[in-house]
Parts: structure tokens; C-alpha cells; sequence
């Protein structure tokens, strides 16, 4: 029997033996607009019989085909939306297929320098929910936030592997995700052959150590990296403060490319601190220092010793984890601004970022302008800027949409 996918699609999965999601009455809209993640809170049934990591395919309450995806009983997204096409099947061909869109449109973005790092796959904004490939130099970092993608790392490897040439594919977990999705992740090799050591990667002619195995993240900030670029030219001939500066990105471009007079470099982990000072020592520069400090308290101590600087960047960690904390996040995003202020003479330079998705770029905004009038001085926004273009945003999923980083002169 022959069966008509476009008249008939639910008919198709049926056939197919893949399970049904029904969504409750008025909820498909979102999915229908293309957004990748189905909560709980908009399921009415499963029908047939799914388990965690299978194919289903999401149906509104009057049995039409919406999406198809993979369904996950243990997380609050249910089932994570891969394709609207309902004559395409989830497969090793599928899976290759949008690997390969993923790595040849950094290529068409030029991020192909072997020596660079660059994202290569970047979750829903690359229609691959769950999955955050990294590139350094020869080697890649995968990252699995969702168990979809997780149950097919035995695809997805390979097929990095097969477009990239990589020499070793590192496996890093995120906070939390373990619970959140029900996945074990556990850091280390997943094919190939292990770095000795740490990466060294190069960007904008400056280089960097990059430890694969334990550094946070997947092991660099490589989202910052046009920020990093556009910031050393603002940093110029100033004595900057680079507060949460990690392993020295911002420190170490603002001192090589923008030939900052000297940079004052803090953050909390002692171990991104010992290698910021490598990372100095890397590029040949004397007039870096860092602290192993935390920032809100060093940034009090510094008023408070009268030290000044002409330049401050903010970058603090994601400090909204969920829709609830956004108003703490404010706060904190307000008190480490207003310290900054206070650190600047008139004519300051402010690079102040945010990567907590939660919070909005127009909430950044209105945190600004309350720092601006609790201080009495003014802050001109120079530039609004996000991500390099290796992290999309996702017109479909905004949570995409997540760095900002403006550069403000303060009067
Ligand atoms: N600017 C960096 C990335 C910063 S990521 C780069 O370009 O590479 C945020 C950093 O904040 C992390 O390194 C983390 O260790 C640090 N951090 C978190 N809480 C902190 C605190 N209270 N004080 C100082 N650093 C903190």
C-alpha cells in the first residue's frame, strides 16, 4: 500500500510504528511558528509507546502532524522538535545532513583558520537542539544539553569527525543537566586521541591556552571573540580592570592589539587565573597582573583604596539561571555596573556584558539607566553589541539570543 504523505502524515507515522504526542487544545501554535521544545505542560497524551531518546511525532488535539521530534519523559522539555517535514525521517542521513549545513556555514563565514576556534554547532540556532559542537584548532569539544542528542553521539561523531579532520573529540557535561535531562555525561576523550596538555589556539594573531579537559564552558569563551577584537581598539593606551576575565581573553587582546597601558585582571577561579598569567606570558606581554579575587568584593576594595582606571569590562557568568531569578540577576548586574562607574574617571570606557538569556537586552537597558541615575552620571551607549556570527540566533527560538555586550563611554 502506498500512502500519500502530504494528505495524509499522521497515516505516515502510524505506519511507521512512531509514537504520537498529543498536544492539549490551543497549545500548538508555538510549534506550528517553529519553536524546538515542547514543555510538559502542553502535552495531553502519548500515544503508542515511546521511550526516552525514541522518534515521535507531535500532533495537535485533531490528529494533525505539527513536528516531528525526540520524546524525553524525564525532562520538562518533552520533545525536542528536529524537523516540520513529515516525509523526513529522523536518521543517520538527517543527523549528517545538518551536521554538515552546521560546519560549511562557518566555513562560508570564514572561520576556517586551523589554528582558530569557532562554534560549530550551536544548538536550536542550528536546528540541533542540545548539541554544542566547539572547534579548537584541531581538536572539538561536544557538549550534549539535551538526551536527544546524547543517545546519538555515535552518528554525530563520526560525522564531525568526517567534515572537521579533527584529531580528537573531547565530551564536556553542563551544570545541572545530568538532572535536568536524565543524561549521564562524563568528561573526557570520545574518539581519537587525547591533547597532551592544554590547546594553544590563536585569534586575531593573539594566542591562547585552551585545557580541554577541565577549563569551564567547553574551554573558552569563544562567543566573545569579535567583542574581544572591537574592545582592544576602545582599550587603548588605558589602564583597564577586566573583572571575571577568566583565562585572560579580554586582558590579553586589549594589552597585544590595543596596546592598553596595563590591565588589572580578576576572577574567582585560581586556576583560570594561573592560566591568564600563561596566557600573558604566551604573547611576550609584561604589563598584565591578575588576581584570583571575587569580583564584587575586589571592585568595593579597589573604591575604597582610591584606585583608579580609565577602563573597566564587565563579564560576568550567567547570573539569571531561570525566569525567577531575573530580578536577583538585575541587582547583581546593577551593583557590579555601579562599582565599575565609580572606578572611571569622566570619559571612561564601560564594556559591560550579560549572558543570561533571561535577561533581555532591554532589561540590560533599563538596569543601565538605573545605574546611570543612582551614580548622576551619564552613560552613552557606544555600541550594542552579541555573539560573533558563528552563534546564530534562531529567529524561531529567541532563548538563542542570549550575549550582550555594550560599550558605553561614561561622562
Ligand atoms: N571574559 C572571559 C570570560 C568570562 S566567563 C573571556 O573572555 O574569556 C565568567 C568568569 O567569571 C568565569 O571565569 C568565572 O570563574 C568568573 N566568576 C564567577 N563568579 C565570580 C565572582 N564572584 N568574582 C569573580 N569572578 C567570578
Amino acid at each position: 500500500m502506498s500512502i500519500d504523505l502530504s494528505q495524509s502524515p499522521a497515516l505516515d507515522s502510524q505506519a511507521a510504528g512512531v509514537a504520537r504526542v498529543v498536544l492539549k487544545p490551543k497549545k500548538s501554535k508555538p510549534f506550528f511558528g517553529r519553536h524546538p521544545w515542547v514543555l510538559d505542560s502542553a502535552v495531553d497524551r502519548v500515544e503508542g509507546h515511546a521511550s526516552d531518546g525514541d522518534v515521535v511525532d507531535l500532533l495537535t488535539e485533531k490528529d494533525k502532524f505539527i513536528a516531528r521530534g525526540i520524546f524525553n519523559s524525564r525532562s520538562r522539555i518533552r520533545v525536542r522538535l528536529y524537523t516540520w517535514n513529515p516525509g523526513e525521517p529522523l536518521d543517520g542521513d538527517f543527523w549528517r545532513a545538518r551536521l554538515a549545513a552546521a560546519v560549511e556555514l562557518r566555513r562560508t563565514l570564514g572561520y576556517d583558520n586551523p589554528q582558530g576556534a569557532c562554534r560549530l554547532v550551536f544548538s536550536e540556532a542550528d536546528h540541533l537542539s542540545g548539541l554544542i559542537v566547539d572547534r579548537y584548532a584541531n581538536y572539538l569539544a561536544v557538549q550534549t544539553t539535551g538526551l536527544a542528542m546524547s543517545r546519538r553521539l555515535d552518528v554525530i561523531v563520526p560525522a564531525l569527525v568526517a567534515a572537521t579532520g579533527a584529531r580528537g573529540v573531547m565530551l564536556r557535561g553542563e551544570r545541572g543537566i545530568g538532572q535536568q535531562e536524565g543524561i549521564e555525561v562524563t568528561d573526557g576523550l570520545y574518539s581519537g586521541e587525547a591533547p597532551d596538555g592544554p590547546i594553544f589556539i590563536e585569534e586575531h594573531g593573539v594566542r591562547y591556552a585552551v585545557d580541554l579537559a577541565q577549563g569551564q564552558k567547553t574551554g573558552f569563551y569563544v562567543d566573545q571573540r569579535e567583542n574581544r577584537r572591537v574592545a582592544a581598539d576602545y582599550l587603548r593606551g588605558r589602564r583597564v580592570l577586566d573583572m571575571f576575565c577568566y583565562t585572560g581573553g579580554f586582558s590579553v587582546c586589549a594589552s597585544k592589539l590595543g596596546h592598553a597601558k596595563e590591565v588589572l585582571g580578576i576572577d574567582t577561579s585560581a586556576k583560570a587565573i594561573a592560566m591568564a598569567r600563561g596566557n600573558a606570558q604566551l604573547n611576550g606581554l609584561a604589563n598584565l597582573h591578575f588576581e584570583a579575587a571575587d569580583a564584587f568584593e575586589k571592585a568595593d576594595a579597589l573604591i575604597a583604596s582610591g584606585r583608579r582606571f580609565d577602563a573597566v569590562v564587565l563579564d560576568p557568568p550567567k547570573f539569571a539561571r531561570s525566569r525567577q531569578s531575573v530580578n536577583d540577576a538585575l541587582m547583581a548586574y546593577h551593583r557590579i555596573n555601579r562599582t565599575a562607574v565609580d572606578l572611571l574617571p569622566p570619559g571612561g570606557i564601560l564594556i559591560t556584558c550579560s549572558c543570561s538569556g533571561h535577561v533581555s537586552r532591554e532589561d540590560f537597558l533599563y538596569m543601565l539607566s538605573g545605574v546611570s541615575q543612582r551614580t548622576g552620571r551619564s552613560i552613552q551607549i557606544l555600541e550594542q553589541r552579541g555573539p560573533a556570527p558563528d552563534h546564530p540566533v534562531s529567529a524561531t527560538c529567541l532563548e538563542s539570543d542570549y550575549l550582550k555586550c555594550f560599550i558605553c563611554r561614561v561622562g
